[in-house]
Order: structure tokens, then sequence, then C-alpha cells
């Protein structure tokens, strides 16, 4: 095949093969068939000319496409196709999916469909967040959102819009932000004034002190859910305190009247005695006869029988006035021992500031709610201080109260915002763990058990080292909140039973 030397005559038999398989007299397949017979490798020519002219048709967006144009230029001039490949697919992705511009206004830059409806659900979402307050930039939404689902959305008609939206969500998150630290500032100053006019309480004083510690920084949900609890035992204790003080007024004032009335009948009969018997004095000066005395004596002496009788009387009144009043005040002061140490209402344990029966039972039902509507696992685990009766025996009773004062405080600190903790009784406590499940709550409390074991319990100048055993049990869909509570219970006593100072699942 090779022994043709000569161009012309490889140009002469190339012809004759073309003529013989009946190809298209093209350039490129006389190019093969000469290639053939001067035994040349197989190599198409490279399309350099098009290509350039793809080159300067193709418009970059952006110095990424700037660059991978560049390198298609370079690629083109080296003639290398993997460098033109690379370079024209790099350049179509640095264009994030989007169809590349061709100049000469053939087709102009569209948003994907798909982009374009995100986009419109986004801007949608605005509207809510802008409120009432807002029409202008609720409208601004509206018509963007109106523009983007648009069949074919070109990018230049939508970019300016972007622009302006990006402005009013940016000036409505600072408006946002400013209404949030006012109100976060009235709500200190409101809550600062209900201690100042609350009645002189430790209890009150306490809930306050929470009150404001709840609406520092950083503001969570938790935090606001907190401080609304809170918020509504001060309430109840000023209501009831309100009741109370304006009954106790009303009886002291019925009292007082009482009293006054008596007084003056008192004063009123005694005046009338002193007329009586200043006129017999007169009477008597004027009597010549003995018998003449008599009448004036008798009526001396009913006067002063009658006068005995009111003071009598009178006496009476006042002892039973006296007894009523020292009634009143010992139910005033048994209703304010209620108040202060039953604190029924209360939500609140005083003494570690977890949450009593009543705040785990009303949180309870919220997190049981939330993990139905959200379809997210809720764990509960019951924890029980070890040997505790013997803490109490050989320290005292204040030490065990400092020690249940301290595993409060470690648990707090050891479990997330979204946690929530509670004294369930005497030494025995509840944590509820919302978006956790059975191992991952399990996790929880053995890190905690972990934590109560580096932060010791100083007793004085005693180092005491306070173990738990706890169970957890997570709470199945349909199931009561004091259900799953007695499992995590079971689970426990298996943990006691199997040594102390463990958790156990249920
Ligand atoms: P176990 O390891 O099996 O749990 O034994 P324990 O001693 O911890 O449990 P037990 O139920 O025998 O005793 C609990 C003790 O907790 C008895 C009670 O006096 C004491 N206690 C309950 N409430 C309080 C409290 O508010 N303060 C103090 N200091 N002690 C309390
Ligand atoms: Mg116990
Ligand atoms: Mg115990």
């Amino acid at each position: 095949m090779n022994e043709l030397k000569n161009p012309t005559d490889i140009a002469r038999e190339a012809l004759k093969r073309l003529a013989a398989k009946h190809l298209p007299p093209t350039p490129a397949n006389f190019q093969v068939c000469y290639n053939e017979i001067a035994g040349l490798p197989d190599i198409s020519p490279f399309p350099e000319k098009p290509l350039r002219q793809l080159a300067a048709a193709l418009v970059p967006h952006g110095p990424q496409q700037d660059a991978h144009l560049d390198a298609l230029g370079q690629a083109i001039t080296r003639r290398s196709w993997q460098g033109v490949t690379d370079a024209v697919l790099g350049f179509s992705q640095a264009a994030g999916g989007w169809a590349p511009a061709v100049s000469g206004g053939v087709a102009p830059d569209v948003l994907p469909a798909e982009l374009a409806l995100s986009l419109a659900r986004l801007v949608e979402s605005f509207s809510p967040f802008f409120g009432c307050d807002n029409p202008r930039s609720v409208a601004a939404a509206g018509e963007l959102a109106l523009l983007l689902k648009q069949p074919k959305v070109e990018v230049h008609a939508v970019r300016h819009a972007l622009d302006q939206m990006v402005c009013h969500v940016r000036s409505g998150v600072e408006e946002q932000l400013e209404i949030r630290d006012s109100l976060l500032k009235l709500l200190q100053l409101i809550i600062r004034n209900i201690g100042e006019l609350g009645i002189d309480d430790r209890w009150l004083k306490g809930q306050i002190d929470g009150l404001l510690a709840s609406i520092a920084p950083p503001l969570t949900l938790r935090h606001l859910d907190e401080m609304e609890r809170r918020m509504r035992d001060v309430l109840e204790k000023q209501g009831r305190a309100r009741i109370r003080s304006v009954a106790a007024q009303q009886e002291m004032r019925e009292m007082l009247s009482e009293f006054i009335k008596s007084l003056s009948q008192m004063n009123r009969s005694s005046s009338a005695f002193e007329v009586r018997i200043e006129e017999t004095a007169r009477q008597v000066e004027k009597v010549t006869t003995p018998d003449e005395l008599k009448p004036l004596l008798e009526g001396v002496i009913s006067a002063t029988h009658a006068m005995a009788e009111e003071s009598a009387h009178s006496r009476e009144q006042l002892k039973s006035l006296q007894e009523k009043v020292e009634v009143t005040e010992a139910e005033l002061i048994q209703l304010h021992h209620e108040l202060d140490n039953a604190s029924a209402l209360a939500r609140h344990d005083p003494l570690t500031d977890a949450l009593n029966r009543k705040g785990l039972d009303e949180a309870l039902l919220r997190e049981i709610a939330s993990m139905r509507r959200k379809e997210t696992p809720l764990s509960v685990s019951l924890l029980d201080i070890d040997n505790f009766k013997k803490l109490n025996d050989s320290l005292g009773h204040d030490a065990g109260d400092g020690a249940l004062i301290h595993l409060a405080n470690v648990a707090r600190h050891n479990i997330r915002p979204s946690d929530t903790l509670a004294r369930y009784g005497g030494e025995e406590f509840v944590i509820l763990m919302p978006d956790t499940g059975l191992d991952e709550g399990i996790e929880v409390i053995t890190r905690l058990q972990r934590e109560l074991t580096k932060a010791i319990y100083m007793s004085g100048s005693e180092r005491v080292l306070i173990t738990f055993s706890a169970g957890v049990a997570q709470v199945a869909p349909d199931e009561a909140g004091n259900d799953a509570i007695r499992r995590a219970d079971q689970a426990m006593y298996l943990a006691k039973r199997a040594g102390k100072n463990r958790v156990f699942g249920g």
C-alpha cells in the first residue's frame, strides 16, 4: 500500500478508491482515502475555524466562565480536543446549569423552570414575615412570585426584582430584631415592676429573679416557654395574694366600724347617765323633806342599773369583736403558710427550681403533642439518687438538700436547652428529652452520670460522691406520659437491683 511515494500518484489512487467505495467526493472522505493509501494515521482534521467561531459566540457570566473561555481559546490554539472538551464542560458547569448564552440575541438567559418555581415559593413564604405592617414589601413579594411563575422566566427580568427583595428582607429582619429588643426591654420593666408592687415575699422575689434570668440572651423558644410558666406562677400568686388582702381589708373595715359604733353607743349612754345624775343633783339641792328624796334616789339607782347593763353589753360586744380579729389573723397566717409552703399552684419546686409535678404534667402534655405533630421521638428518664437516706443520716438533712440542689444544677448544665428537668418526688427527678430516641436517651443520661461523678459535691469541707440509678423509656406514639414514666421507673428499679449507679432502658 505504501509503495506509492509520489503524492500525485497517491492522490490519483485516492480518487479511484473514492469511486470504488461509492463515497461522495468531500474533502474529508478524500483525506481518509489519501491517508489509507499513503499509510498515514487516520486523524480527522481539527475544525479550528468553527471552534473559534463558537468560542467568539459564547458570552461569559462571571470570572469563572471567563477563565474557561480563555482555556477554550488556548486549547484550540494547541489543537487539543481534550482541552476543548474540558473548557466547554467547565464553562457550562460554571453557569450553574443555566443554558449558555449565545450572542446575537438568539437565546436569552432563562431560569430552569424548577428553580424559578422554588424561588417563587421562597418569595411567597416572605409575605407572612413582612406582615400587614409592610404592604409595600408584601406587594413586591407578590409581584416577584407572579413573575417567577411565568412559563419562561428570563434572568435579566428577575435579577433586579430579586436584588430589591433582598433589600426588603434585610430591612424586615432589622426591624423585627429591633422590635424584639424593645419588647424584651419592656418585659424586663414590667417584671421589675411586678416585683416592686408585690408583697414582701421571698418566693415571689425568687420567681422574679428567675424570670429576669430567663429573658437574658440567647433567646430561645424554650426560654420563652420557661418565662411564660414562671409568669403564670407569679400572676396566680399575685392574684391570690390580692384577693386575700382585699378580703382582710374588708373584714378589718367592718370590725372597725362596729368598734366605733360600740364606742359611740357607750359614749351616748354615759352622757345620758351624766345628764341624769346632774339633773338629780340639782333636784336634791331643792329637796326639803325626806319623802321628796326617795323617788330621786330610785331614779339614780335605775339609771345606774341601765348604765351597768349598757357597759356589760358593750364589753361583750368588744370581746366578741376581739375574738373575731384573732380568728381573721389566724386565717391570714394559715393562708400565707399554705401559699408559701405548699405552693400548690406553682409549677416550680422551691428547693431545686426544677419543675414540680404540676409543671411536669403540663410539660409532658406539651411534649407529647409536639412528638405526635412532628412525628419525632421523645424519651423520658427517671433518676433516683442512690443511698440518699444514708447521706441524710450521716451528714444531716441540710446536706441532703444541698445534694438535691447540686444534682439539679449539674443536670441543667448537661442537658440540652430543649430538655426539661422536673423533681418527681423526694430524691427522684424526671428528664424529658424531645427529638431523642431510646439509645440516644440512654447515652445522654449516662453522660450526665459521668459528669456528676466529676462535679463533686462539697458539704462544708466534706467531699460527697453522689450517684444515681436511672431508667429511660421512649414514649410510644399513643402512650400516655405517665405510662412512659412508669416504664422508666421500672427500668430504674432494675438498675438499682443490678447494683445501682447505672442506666437501664425500659
Ligand atoms: P436507694 O439507693 O435504694 O434509692 O436508697 P435511698 O436511701 O436513696 O432511698 P429511700 O427511699 O430509702 O430514702 C429516700 C430518702 O430521701 C428518705 C427521705 O428522708 C429523703 N428525702 C426525701 N425528700 C427529701 C428532701 O427534700 N430533702 C432531704 N434532705 N431528704 C429527702
Ligand atoms: Mg426513691
Ligand atoms: Mg434513692
